[in-house]
């Protein structure tokens, strides 16, 4: 039985390690925290439970392919439950927009904005719907690695229709008149931690998924999906080493010959590297790699920005929120660039996360569990130090701008338990390198065939899976990848 060393145990190393098991392989998952996950982990802290980061989940059925394509059935493992409005959009006026998954409320709701905006939306979201088909088919489901499959005359028509060069924002500005709308999909676009100012719009089909396939919610947190994967890979007799990190990918000139940790040597002739790929090259491996795997090729990438969160536990729960709250602030394009400047933003907009609207599981009865998201700046900018003061000082200014909304303005009062997550945070307990919160950055030239390889071509049995590497960051496109992944690995060992 050929065996596999993955190194990490976020979404890309587990749900790669479930294809590999199902496929014959023995795998071993090394993972550096007391607990799976990554970046999708969990904060339990008193009466409040906390999804750590990942919330928003587009489409289920990404999530639900990795139990049907191993013979499962995933309502034996999570429950999804559907959103009916998948956002609620604050503005700094007071108004509010919700953004309804069911069309006609949809429909009418964008009516009474303003006259044919239902129509614009449509248009747009049918664009947008396209763009996804196309990069999905295209690049997105393949391993690009050859550079054949990239530089032919189909996916080269498939890139011109997609018409990529323009950024979110001009091409939301072209599709919709109003304002408010405008805003709500640029502030969806940047998703992936790329500033919708100047990145290609081909973004702007995030805003366009979630409305199409709905937004959905595993009850008891996005945690679920983590103990769903950990159970698979034991029913698969995978194995799971925590509190395992790994110290150095061990190579010869040509072949991967295992990894080394702190007081053993894990021998394999297959090593999957899940731990953020700019960290790895950089601190991986004792000899630099042949480009374009080098550690000087990783400082002239581009990087997505961070996040600082703010999670409150409440006692009291809150009727002006849904699930997924937006607040959108006054000079708005201000507060989505400063990140990219290395600023925080003077006036925040916030993404607010609040599962206690839909969850009844997550806190004691009476209580209420809220996450605050502000994007900001990675750590290559030096001017933030996310000591104790600098960190108050956000805090505070999340809490000040939670008080402008609705509802909100007692807020303060209720706070029973607080925690923050700061790059440097991101940066320590999961080398995510630099603090980025989304890998590297999503720039065309760092995207599809330009983003790194899967599969390392000077060293044979090295491959990667992760935010930073091919096809990008998100929970469902590494899924997507896993399967690319495993798919590729099966044909290098058994269909030579
Ligand atoms: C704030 C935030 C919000 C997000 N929101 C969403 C969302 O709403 N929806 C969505 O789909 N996606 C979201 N994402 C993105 C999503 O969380 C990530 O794309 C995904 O979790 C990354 O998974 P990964 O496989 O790259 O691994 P990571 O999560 O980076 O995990 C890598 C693992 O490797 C381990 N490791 C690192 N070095 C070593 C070593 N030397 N030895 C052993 N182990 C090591 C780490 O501890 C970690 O467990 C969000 C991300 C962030 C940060």
């Amino acid at each position: 039985m050929k065996s596999v060393i993955i190194i990490g145990g976020g979404v890309g190393g587990l749900c790669t390690a479930v294809r590999l098991l199902n496929k014959g392989f023995k795998v071993t998952v090394l993972e550096k925290e007391n607990t799976l996950g990554g970046k999708v982990n969990i904060i339990k802290r008193n009466k409040f439970k906390f999804d750590l980061t990942a919330s928003v989940l587009m489409t289920p059925d990404i999530y639900i392919s990795i139990f049907k394509d191993i013979g499962k059935d995933y309502k034996k493992y999570i429950n999804f439950v559907k959103l009916d409005t998948l956002y609620r959009v604050n503005y700094y006026d007071n108004t509010s927009i919700d953004i309804s998954y069911d069309s006609r409320t949809m429909i009418n709701t964008l009516e009474d904005i303003q006259d044919g905006l239902s129509k614009e939306y449509i248009d747009f979201l049918s664009e947008s719907f396209k763009k996804y088909s196309i990069s999905k088919s295209n690049f997105l489901d393949k391993d690009m690695i050859d550079i054949k499959e990239v530089i032919n005359i189909n996916s080269m028509s498939k890139l011109i229709e997609l018409k990529p060069f323009s950024s979110s924002s001009n091409y939301i500005s072209s599709k919709i008149s109003n304002e408010k709308l405008k805003n709500y999909l640029i502030f969806k676009s940047m998703y992936i931690g790329i500033n919708p100012y100047d990145s290609s719009n081909l973004y702007t089909l995030i805003p366009a998924i979630s409305q199409l396939y709905g937004l959905w919610y595993i009850k008891g947190g996005f945690y679920e999906y983590i103990r769903a994967l950990e159970k698979l890979i034991y029913e698969l007799n995978g194995s799971i080493k925590l509190n395992t990190r790994v110290d150095e990918i061990l190579i010869d000139e040509s072949r991967i010959l295992g990894v080394r940790c702190k007081d053993k040597v894990y021998e394999s002739n297959i090593v999957i590297c899940n731990a953020d790929y700019p960290y790895a090259i950089k601190n991986l491996f004792r000899y630099n790699l042949k480009r374009p795997f080098n550690k000087e090729n990783i400082d002239k990438k581009e990087l997505s920005c961070s996040v600082f969160i703010l999670y409150l536990g409440l006692n009291k729960k809150y009727k002006e929120l849904k699930t997924h709250n937006i607040y959108i602030n006054k000079n708005f394009k201000e507060s989505i660039e400063a990140p990219f400047k290395g600023e925080i933003p003077k006036n925040l907009s916030l993404y607010i996360y609040y599962p206690s609207h839909i969850d009844e599981s997550i806190c004691e009865d009476g209580y209420s569990a809220l996450n605050i998201m502000v994007r900001v700046p990675n750590l290559t900018y030096k001017n933030i130090n996310w000591d104790e003061n600098s960190t108050k000082k956000i805090r505070n200014k999340i809490i000040e701008t939670l008080k402008d909304l609705n509802g909100l303005e007692d807020i303060e009062e209720h706070i029973e338990d607080e925690e923050y997550l700061t790059p440097l945070d991101l940066e320590e307990k999961f080398n995510a390198y630099k603090g980025c919160a989304f890998g590297l950055s999503h720039k065309l030239k760092q995207t599809a065939y330009l983003r790194p390889h899967i599969k390392s071509k000077c060293i044979n049995g090295l491959y990667f899976i992760g935010s930073s590497t091919h096809p990008g960051n998100g929970v469902s496109v590494i899924i997507d990848g896993s399967k690319v992944l495993s798919e590729l690995i099966y044909k290098d060992y058994f269909n030579d």
